[in-house]
């Protein structure tokens, strides 16, 4: 499952346990599947 970061909008595999991008640190993605895009919130 890919994520995409809503700051940098860079993509993300694989977040395992903690939802962070690696490169900005922001905790806000969107959820890529072939048809549906959902925003995910991680606290
Ligand atoms: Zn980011």
């Amino acid at each position: 499952m890919t994520f995409m970061c809503l700051k940098c909008g860079k993509k993300v595999d694989k977040l395992e346990g903690r939802i962070r991008c690696p490169f900005c640190g922001y905790r806000i993605f969107s959820k890529q599947k072939p048809n549906i895009i959902r925003r995910v919130i991680a606290r």
